[in-house]
């Protein structure tokens, strides 16, 4: 949804969700089909990069509405998949001035992060800097920055060049306003059904022609049992476990960027294993049942499972053949920059005895950190003995409480070891029961901490 649908618009996707329902109708009557929608991001690159914003909540919804009662009297599900606040904060990064960099930094530092979702303060730090984006933006958010852009409109990386000018841009833009479609250069189903559209990509006439006959092959039975035994194969595999330490340039990454990382530093160096090695991941914290009591983004010590398969014994779970894992052992390690070891299970990695040191945010007084750790004791209902010792503040536990092992110790730490004042860090000393997430009680506080396990056993 852009915005700027109009009575046609929804007439055409009327009469396609009909022709759809009849096809499903002669086809497979039980077939679930779902419409999933969202709002269009003006991107920069694209041709409708110009289009006048739309920022009007009460528009997209009644467009929205629209839709989902079109969908669903054909039969069909609707599904929005685009967070409002998402969508205008998406917005205002993609197409902003550079001040946007200030902007963000400045929203995390006061706890209004975009770590998954959008805390919805971010938007008025991100209007703040293209209000005072000097040059780039005249007045108000709905001046230039909001209205139709042309030629002169100081783009976001304008500087880039790219083998689509605007020109190519524009002409789609025109075409796409005046409802005319114009198909692609891909043939599709049938060689020879592709148009060039003289976009300017391609930079000779064998890439065009390339293009313009290429065709879709549709794929082969045999194919299609090739693919449901791999799936199968997959459901089947079984993880090569290591212990690892997950280094500080990770710290605060979720999970996903995390695995991606992990990923790439082997598939880099072993361009072999792609295809054998689908997948690695951090498998102790982030576990169903430890994860509710750490925190995404923390490095040190670990575990990571190796998802593969390239090695089939008949009557075994697929995994990786130990060369391959052997392999992927080594880059991690080049990687992380220590030695990754190879562990049978999970199980074998313990919390017996566990220490993690928590580095707060924005430099805190010692006190404000004292003040957290009082109160966090007193969440996880644990007594303790406070006292002053060389390197700042200890809490002793209880003997009784240690009982519960959940935590031994914690410590404050503000000075070095020469006697000098340093940022506060929290030490814990803890057991099995550990629970981190009393520390961080409101969403977002731990965007910018640094969790660091130094110590399982
Ligand atoms: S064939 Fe090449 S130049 Fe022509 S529209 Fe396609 S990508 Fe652009």
């Amino acid at each position: 949804m852009a915005g700027v649908e109009n009575d046609q618009d929804f007439a055409a996707f009327e009469a396609f969700c009909q022709f759809m329902s009849a096809l499903r109708t002669r086809n497979d009557r039980g077939l679930r089909v779902v419409f999933s929608f969202g709002y269009l991001v003006r991107m920069p690159f694209t041709p409708l990069r110009g289009l006048e914003l739309c920022l009007d909540r009460s528009r997209l919804d009644a467009m929205a509405g629209r839709l989902k009662r079109l969908v669903e009297a054909a039969g069909f599900e609707f599904r929005l998949a685009t967070d409002w606040d998402e969508y205008v904060v998406d917005q205002m990064l993609v197409l902003g001035p550079h001040e946007m960099a200030g902007a963000l930094e400045s929203a995390a530092a006061a706890g209004a992060a975009f770590d998954g979702t959008v805390d919805s303060r971010l938007k008025g730090h991100l209007e703040r800097a293209i209000r005072e984006g000097g040059g780039f933006v005249s007045g108000r958010l709905e001046g230039p920055f909001a209205g139709r852009k042309g030629e002169g409109y100081p783009w976001a990386l304008g500087f880039l060049r790219t083998s689509v000018g605007a020109d190519g841009l524009e002409r789609r833009a025109r075409d796409a306003m005046s409802r005319v479609e114009r198909g692609t250069c891909v043939s599709g189903l049938e060689a020879g059904k592709g148009a060039c559209l003289a976009c300017g990509a391609c930079e000779s006439d064998a890439e065009k022609a390339n293009l313009v006959d290429h065709r879709v092959v549709p794929v082969s039975p045999r194919q299609v049992a090739e693919l449901a035994a791999l799936i199968k194969s997959k459901r089947r595999m079984r993880p090569r476990y290591v212990r690892a330490f997950l280094p500080d340039a990770l710290s605060g990454a979720g999970h996903e960027f995390q695995k991606a990382w992990l990923l790439r530093q082997v598939t880099m160096r072993h361009p072999d294993l792609v295809g054998k090695l689908f997948r690695v991941e951090e498998a102790m914290w982030s576990s169903p049942e430890l994860r509710d009591r750490f925190v995404a983004g923390m490095t040190g010590e670990c575990v990571l499972g190796l998802y593969g398969i390239d090695d089939d014994v008949p009557g075994e779970a697929p995994r990786l053949s130990d060369g391959a894992f052997g392999k992927a052992c080594d880059a991690l390690s080049a990687a992380i920059g220590r030695d990754v070891v190879p562990i049978d299970s999970p199980q074998d990695v313990s919390m017996a005895d566990v220490v993690v040191r928590v580095v707060p945010a924005g430099d805190p007084a010692e006190q404000e950190v004292v003040g957290r750790v009082r109160a966090f004791l007193s969440d996880l209902k644990l007594n303790a003995i406070e006292r002053r010792v060389d390197d700042g503040r200890l809490f002793e536990i209880a003997p009784k409480d240690q009982k519960k092992r959940i935590l031994k110790s914690v410590r404050v730490v503000s000075r070095s070891a020469d006697g000098s004042a340093a940022a506060p860090a929290i030490i814990l000393e803890g057991g099995p029961r550990l629970d981190l997430a009393p520390l961080f009680r409101h969403p977002g506080s731990q965007a910018l901490t640094r969790v660091i396990v130094e110590r399982l056993s």
